[in-house]
């Protein structure tokens, strides 16, 4: 199984269209359908997860109901989540990260990311949109430290990926990168 998250609009429909032929949008209105949505892919289950955090016209308790039904999900499929996917927009992460920071709260990316390694679950940081990120390099090396994580993009190849779901960028790396934690995965179970 591999799942799909991140916040709303940050192209996460987009980018599983693009890795499998496979349309996931859900309703215009945001937040409506709240069920996580299983389609198969060569032989695996993908699930895209419904996007969480600020929605325009979702009250804040759906949101917050969001968030719980996935931490649910997540928590009770653990042990066959052969890796997760988190799809941020590089464009806007790092800004709404600090925004967080500065009213001292966790960032629900950041959050999200240090619960999947809680439970062990190898994740992808998908820094998508990245047609419209000026300074690469830069911007995933404070990513990094935003994630709590020491050192640089270097000692994180494996992890944080740039992507263009809509122009089609860096799709191939990231398939490799999939495939590669669903190959460790496999061999920690036998
Ligand atoms: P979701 O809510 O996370 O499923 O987001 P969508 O896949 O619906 O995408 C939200 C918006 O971002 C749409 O207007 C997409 O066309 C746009 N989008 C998705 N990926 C990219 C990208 O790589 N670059 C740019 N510039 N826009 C993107």
């Amino acid at each position: 199984m591999i799942i799909f998250v991140g916040r709303s609009n940050v192209g996460k429909s987009t980018l599983i269209f693009r890795l499998t032929g496979k349309y996931v949008k859900r309703g215009k209105r945001p937040g409506v359908t709240r069920k996580p949505i299983e389609i198969g892919w060569r032989g695996k289950t993908i699930v895209d997860m419904p996007g969480f955090g600020f929605m325009s016209g979702v009250p804040k308790y759906v949101q917050e109901k969001i968030k719980t039904e996935i931490v649910q999900f997540i928590e009770n499929n653990a042990d066959k989540i052969e890796t997760a996917v988190l799809v941020i927009d590089g464009k806007s992460a790092l800004e709404i990260i600090e925004r967080w920071e500065k009213r001292g709260e966790i960032p629900i990316d950041v959050e999200f990311f240090q619960f999947l390694q809680e439970l062990e679950i190898p994740t992808i940081v998908a820094v998508n949109k990245m047609d419209k990120i000026k300074n690469l390099n830069l911007t995933i090396n404070r990513l990094i430290e935003k994630f709590g994580l020491l050192g640089t993009w270097e000692d994180y190849k494996d992890i944080f990926v740039p992507i263009s779901a809509k122009f089609g960028t860096n799709i191939q790396e990231l398939r490799k990168l999939i495939e590669k934690n669903i190959k460790k995965s496999q061999e920690r179970h036998e």
